[in-house]
């Protein structure tokens, strides 16, 4: 799966920083990207002693762009008010539609 490779995919090179989590060019949500990468070997820790890692996404119309964790909206499909540890990113990343 190649979202928890450890090597960064080719198309996250030229992704770009975006704080409302959707495509910066097209305006496509996270969960209409074509690919998904997690940076999930260098999570930061917030202040409040919650963990944030880099998502990067690659758009279906080409665009790379990523954004912290912490930006993403909350998640309908959150189990609980831990909604960004690691578990509920697992649980995320399985209800994508993604061609992974
Ligand atoms: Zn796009």
């Amino acid at each position: 799966m190649e979202a928890f490779d450890l090597t960064p995919p080719e198309w996250t090179k030229s992704a770009i920083h975006v704080f409302d989590f959707c495509c910066p060019k097209c305006g496509a949500a996270s969960m209409e990207a074509e690919a998904v990468w997690i940076n999930r070997r260098s999570p930061v820790y917030t202040e409040n002693n919650r963990r944030k890692w880099q998502e990067f996404y690659h758009c279906r119309c080409h665009n790379s762009w990523w954004a912290w964790s912490s930006d993403r909206p909350p998640s309908r499909y959150a189990r609980s008010k831990k909604d960004n540890d690691m578990s509920d990113l697992d649980h995320y990343l399985g209800n994508l539609d993604l061609d992974l």
